[in-house]
């Protein structure tokens, strides 16, 4: 489990470091790590963590999914925006581990995305020997 303490409504929040330590201290050497996170207005991603690609994701979530655009949820829950572009990102990522690392590319992190903060959230993260 890791937690995060957000600061802003929608921000991108590396995790890898995080992750890397839960794996290293499971000693499994094959297997897969699983990234969950169980909130409705959250979403974790894999890619690459530059300054200029992070803000673009944000830039491009208000395009493609608005805030406040007359969305049904709206009227009950102010924050339909957030759950569309929860469902649109995904809740999880698995990750192979070999040899007893994370087996990520290069330029690939995990990225914890708030899409309704600044809240806290706890992410899941499970070890799974294969
Ligand atoms: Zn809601």
């Amino acid at each position: 489990m890791i937690e995060i303490k957000t600061n802003r409504r929608v921000e991108l929040i590396d995790i890898t470091e995080r992750v890397k330590k839960i794996v290293e201290r499971s000693d499994v050497e094959d297997g897969i790590v699983v990234i969950y996170t169980r909130h409705t207005t959250t979403a974790v991603i894999i890619n690459e963590n530059e300054r200029g690609l992070m803000e673009d994701v944000i830039v491009t979530l208000e395009r493609l999914i608005p805030t406040q655009a007359g969305y049904l949820h709206d009227r009950i829950d102010d924050n339909a925006d957030s759950h569309l572009r929860s469902i649109l990102l995904g809740n999880s990522v698995v990750i192979p581990i070999t040899n007893g690392k994370l087996d990520l590319g290069t330029w690939q992190r995990i990225i914890f995305v708030e899409l309704d903060g600044p809240r806290n959230r706890r992410v899941v993260v499970k070890v799974v020997p294969c």
